[in-house]
């Protein structure tokens, strides 16, 4: 494959997207390239007066603006152009990913390339949330529902994949006729700022999506605002945590999109190349930056050493680089924290008796914050390796000895993002699937999402699902109307 892509010298300045207007700021932020470790972009560092003007911006354009008075078919048209411009424009924008989070080009493309979907998917349901007619007890009475939009939506991201995550709301909440504050994470502001000019040209009118940028200090201005009618949060439970407090302060609908520490089993009747394939997808895959990361591999003791060096083996082939190089398959992880912070697990796991059987350490001789993909073995679920969460290429692997065991220990841990069964028994397939606590499942298959099905976690993981016909759910409110059939007085001291 050739390298089609490069990195251009100048520094990039982006403003705020407030109302339509670029807004500038005193102070302001650089977004470093974590491949380069050098600054590629600025951005402004907002204030809480940004944010009192973008929350203004988005209820100005609910209550009043030409978006509340479009119709729904009217509005799926704007979501259809928006996919468009999207997928006219997903090489850009996946680029521009790359620079700020360092996570492979071919993995940002291809999400920026599945982003229209979402739009178009939500598009299509746009003009379909009706209300019912509800079948009234009461004769004199007809009653009817309306899904009416939920308002303003503060929307707040990571920054593993910014685009894709905040698509998970924004494609739902403008098809339910909601408007937008959001702020992307420190780390990763370009592709949200770039996907406002997007927003714009798709005739999506000003205010309805605003953004903000800043660090946590401009999060927590966004979500204790009494201006929101419902924050939309992925990123990590604690913080998660501290949403939710701020959110009951104001009682504002909340969803949650949290961490993990998923459960990836393997039996011994598993295919155990596709199970060594597997395995490797889900922690290697994006230097091991997703919520989903199948951080804790439980393999079958009879079939525990084989599949281990099967794993790596391969493992030791991964080639690290530069991210926007097609042949690279893991880059670095996303910034100096993220780095550190990886690094010192490996040591806590070392002194808890964890076996490092590849990696184990920084990768050196590459520029950047790159650490080797890293296999620990003989962990044991009570060690801090196995409970919390890393963020980061380090696959703790155990042993269990049969089913009962096996769904002990994947059902042993705080989180409940996503697990997998590897069987080529169809029986334990489902009958394990439906025992695992967790709000995905894959058999035989690891790291696949989906626009149609729903997306969420169980226990700290998370709260509300994202995707499929239900989330926009999330965005609504539900109205019921009574209407008198008989102009007659009705006793008015009783309850009708
Ligand atoms: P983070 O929680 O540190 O930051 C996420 C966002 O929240 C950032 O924009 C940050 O500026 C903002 N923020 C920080 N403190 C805040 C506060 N007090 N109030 C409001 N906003 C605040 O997470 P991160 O390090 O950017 O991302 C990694 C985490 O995200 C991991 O835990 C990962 O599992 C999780 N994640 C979850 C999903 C999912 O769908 N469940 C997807 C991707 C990432």
């Amino acid at each position: 494959m050739e390298l089609t892509i490069g990195r251009e010298e100048d520094l990039r300045a982006y403003s705020m997207h407030i109302g339509g207007s670029q807004v500038v700021s005193e102070r302001r932020m650089d977004s470093l390239d974590p491949y380069t470790g050098k600054v590629w972009a600025t951005v402004p560092s907002g204030t809480a007066s940004d944010v009192d003007r973008a929350v203004a911006a988005a209820r100005a354009a609910f209550d009043e603006g030409p978006w509340g008075r479009m119709t729904a078919t009217e509005r799926a048209r704007c979501l259809r152009r928006l996919g468009d411009i999207i997928a006219r424009d997903a090489e850009e924008l996946a680029r521009c990913e790359c620079r700020d989070n360092g996570k492979l080009y071919r993995e940002m493309l291809g999400q920026w390339r599945y982003i229209p979907e979402f739009f178009y998917y939500y598009a299509g349901m746009a003009d379909k949330l009706q209300g019912d007619v509800i079948p009234s007890d009461r004769p004199n009475f007809f009653i009817y529902t309306r899904r009416e939009p939920i308002g303003v939506v503060g929307a707040i991201t990571p920054w593993n994949s910014p685009g894709l995550l905040l698509t998970f709301k924004l494609a739902p909440g403008l098809a339910a006729g909601c408007t937008f504050v959001v702020k992307p994470s420190e780390h990763t502001p370009v592709s949200t700022l770039e996907l406002a000019e997007r927003v714009a040209e798709a005739g999506i009118p000003d205010g309805v999506f605003n953004v903000v940028t800043g660090d946590g200090t401009l999060g927590a201005a966004l979500v204790n605002h009494p201006g929101l009618d419902k924050i939309a949060f992925t990123g990590a439970t604690e913080t998660g945590k501290r949403i939710a407090a701020a959110a009951a302060a104001n009682l504002t609908r909340v969803s949650l999109e949290l961490g993990g520490k998923s459960p990836n089993v393997v039996f011994a009747d598993a295919d155990l190349d596709l199970a060594a394939n597997g395995a490797i997808a889900g922690i290697f895959g994006a230097s091991g930056q997703t919520c989903m990361a199948g951080s804790r591999l439980l393999v079958e003791d009879s079939v525990h050493d084989e599949l281990l060096e099967r794993i790596a083996s391969r493992t030791r082939e991964i080639r690290l680089g530069d991210p926007l190089h097609p042949d690279t398959e893991m880059g670095p992880v996303a910034n100096e924290p993220q780095h550190r912070k990886v690094l010192d697990y490996i040591e806590v796991a070392r002194r808890d008796g964890a076996r490092i059987v590849h990696g184990g350490a920084a990768a050196e001789g590459l520029g950047g914050y790159f650490v080797q993909p890293t296999i620990l073995a003989d962990v044991t679920n009570d060690m801090r390796i196995a409970r919390e969460e890393v963020f980061g290429p380090i696959l703790s692997v155990m042993k269990f000895s049969g089913e009962e065991e096996a769904i002990r220990i994947a059902n042993d841990t705080r989180f409940g993002l996503a697990a997998a069964v590897w069987t080529e028994n169809v029986h334990r397939a489902h009958r394990v699937a439906h025992r695992l606590r967790a709000g995905t499942v894959w058999i035989n298959a690891y790291r696949v999402v989906s626009f149609a099905a729903p997306f969420g976690g169980f226990k700290e993981s998370g709260l509300g699902r994202e995707n499929g016909m239900d989330s926009i759910r999330e965005y609504t409110e539900t109205k019921s109307v009574y209407v008198e059939l008989n102009a007659q007085p009705r006793d008015p001291f009783q309850l009708g």
